[in-house]
C-alpha cells in the first residue's frame, strides 16, 4: 500500500494562492504534515489583485478552519446585491439571507491581499512552512513517493503532490502532456480599490451594465472604508497597455455609466489600477494521476461571472483535507477527493458558462421583450435555486446552531 504522509515525506503543495494556502491550513489542522512551494515572495503576493467576494459556501469552509472572526474583522459581510442599467434602473436585487444555509458564515467581500495575508498568517501560526521564490517545474513519482522538481534544479521528496499553481499550472501541464491553451472570454477588466467609500452602502454588491457599450462592472466595500471596483469591456487579448494609461482608460469606460463608477475611478491612485484579461480552461475531468492531484484554477479555471473561482478553490481545499486526513492509502484518498469534487465543480461551471454564452440581442423589440418581460420572470424563478445551490457549504458540517446572516 502507498505510504501515507509523514514529516520526512509531507504533502507537497505547489502554489501559495487562495487554494494552496487553504489546503495547507486544512491539512495541518488535521495533523497532516505539509510544505508549500511558491514562486513569488509573500510581500508580492499581498499586493496582488483587488477585491473578491467570498460567498457563504466558501466562508463557511474557512470558518470551519477557525477563520471566521479574522474574515469578518478584515472584510465586509455581504447582505445583498443590486444590479442597475445605464439609467440607474434596478434590474434585480438579491438578499443573501434568503439563500444562505443554516449554520453558515455570511458571505464576505475582502481585498485579495487581505485574504492572502490572513491565510499566510494562519498557516504560519499553525506551523506550515511556505518556501518562497521557489518555482515548481515538474514531478516524478513511484511506489514510494513523489519528487517535486524546482526551477533551481533542486528536488523535494513527498508523499503526494497537490498542484495549486493556478491557471498556468506546471503540474497540470505535466499531467496533461503540455499546458492546455487557456481560452479567452473576450473580456478584460480594469480594477482598483478606492480609499473612499463614495456613499456606497456597506454590505451591498453593486453591479452595473451599459447595454450600448457592453461595459459592465461592480463595486463593493472590502473593509476599512475601502471600495473595490471593476469595469469590464470587450477587448483583444493581445492588446498591451502601458500601466500609466490604465486609470485614463478606466475613466473613459466609466463615463457613460451613472455617477458611482466614475467617482470611484477618480478617487483611486493611478498606480493602483490594474488590468486583467479573463481566461479560463476547457472542462477536464482528469484532475490527478497516482500521487498527484490538482485543485483550484489549476483544475478548473472558470470565467469570473458568478465570482466562484476562489470559492471553489476553497471548497476543493477543505474537501481534500477531509479526504486525506487519517487515511492509510493517500493515492485512494486523492481519488476520493476528486470524486467528491468533480460533480459540484462541473455544476458550478455549467451555471457560469450559461451566463457567459447568454446571447447578445441587437433587435430592439426582442431586446425590450427579453429585458422587460422574460428576464425578470426567469431571474425570479431561477435565482432562488441558483443562489441557494451555489452557497451550499461543501461538506455537511455546521459551525454553529443557527444562521448568522447579517439581515
Ligand atoms: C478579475 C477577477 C475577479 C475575480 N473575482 C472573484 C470573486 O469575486 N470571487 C471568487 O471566488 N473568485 C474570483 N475570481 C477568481 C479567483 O481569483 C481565482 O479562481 C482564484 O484566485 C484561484 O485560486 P488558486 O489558488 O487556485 O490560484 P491562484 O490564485 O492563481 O494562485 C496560484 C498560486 O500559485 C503560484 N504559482 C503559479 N505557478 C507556480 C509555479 N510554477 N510554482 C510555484 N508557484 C506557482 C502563484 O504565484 C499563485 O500564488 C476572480 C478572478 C479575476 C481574474
Amino acid at each position: 500500500m502507498p505510504t501515507p504522509p509523514s514529516p520526512s515525506r509531507p504533502v507537497l503543495i505547489a502554489g501559495a494562492g487562495i487554494g494552496g494556502l487553504t489546503a495547507a491550513l486544512g491539512l495541518t489542522r488535521r495533523g497532516v504534515p505539509v510544505e508549500v512551494y511558491e514562486r513569488r515572495r509573500t510581500g508580492d503576493i499581498f499586493m496582488a489583485g483587488s477585491g473578491l467576494t467570498i460567498w457563504s459556501n466558501a466562508t463557511t469552509a474557512l470558518g470551519a478552519l477557525g477563520l471566521e472572526d479574522a474574515l469578518l474583522a478584515r472584510g465586509e459581510p455581504v447582505r445583498g446585491g443590486t444590479s442597475v442599467n445605464e439609467h440607474e434602473h434596478v434590474i434585480y436585487r438579491m438578499r443573501t439571507a434568503r439563500y444562505t444555509w443554516p449554520g453558515s458564515v455570511p458571505s464576505v467581500s475582502i481585498s485579495r491581499g487581505d485574504l492572502i495575508e490572513l491565510l499566510v498568517e494562519a498557516c504560519q501560526e499553525a506551523g506550515v512552512t511556505i518556501h518562497e521564490g521557489q518555482r515548481c517545474v515538474g514531478y516524478d513519482q513511484d511506489a514510494d513517493g513523489v519528487v517535486l522538481k524546482l526551477e533551481d534544479g533542486s528536488t523535494v521528496q513527498g508523499s503526494v503532490l497537490i498542484g495549486a499553481d493556478g491557471i498556468r499550472s506546471a503540474i497540470l501541464a505535466q499531467l496533461h502532456g503540455g499546458l492546455p491553451d487557456p481560452l479567452y472570454t473576450g473580456r478584460s477588466t480594469y480594477r482598483g480599490i478606492s480609499p473612499t467609500p463614495e456613499g456606497l452602502d456597506p454590505g451591498t454588491v453593486y453591479m452595473f451594465h451599459h447595454a450600448g457599450t457592453r461595459v459592465g462592472g461592480g463595486a463593493w466595500h472590502v473593509g476599512r472604508g475601502r471600495v473595490a471596483w471593476t469595469l469590464s469591456c470587450a477587448a483583444d487579448p493581445s492588446e498591451r497597455e502601458d500601466p500609466s494609461v490604465l486609470k485614463e482608460r478606466a475613466t473613459e469606460l466609466a463615463r457613460p455609466l451613472p455617477g458611482l463608477p466614475s467617482r470611484l475611478v477618480a478617487a483611486t491612485d493611478a498606480d493602483a489600477v490594474i488590468r486583467t484579461d479573463i481566461f479560463y480552461h476547457d472542462w477536464r475531468e482528469r484532475w490527478g494521476d497516482g500521487r498527484v492531484t490538482l485543485l483550484g484554477d489549476a483544475a478548473h479555471a472558470m470565467p469570473t461571472d458568478l465570482g466562484q473561482g476562489a470559492c471553489q478553490a476553497i471548497e476543493d481545499a477543505v474537501v481534500l483535507a477531509d479526504s486525506l486526513a487519517g487515511r492509510d492509502d493517500p493515492v485512494a484518498a486523492l481519488r476520493t477527493y476528486e470524486q467528491r469534487r468533480i460533480p459540484r465543480v462541473r455544476w458550478v461551471r455549467e451555471q457560469v458558462m450559461r451566463l457567459v454564452k447568454w446571447p447578445q440581442i441587437n433587435n430592439r423589440v426582442v431586446k425590450w421583450l427579453v429585458t422587460k418581460v422574460i428576464a425578470p420572470v426567469v431571474i425570479a424563478v431561477k435565482q432562488r435555486t441558483l443562489w441557494r445551490e451555489l452557497q451550499r457549504p461543501p461538506v455537511p458540517w455546521t459551525t454553529r446552531p443557527a444562521v448568522r446572516e447579517t439581515r
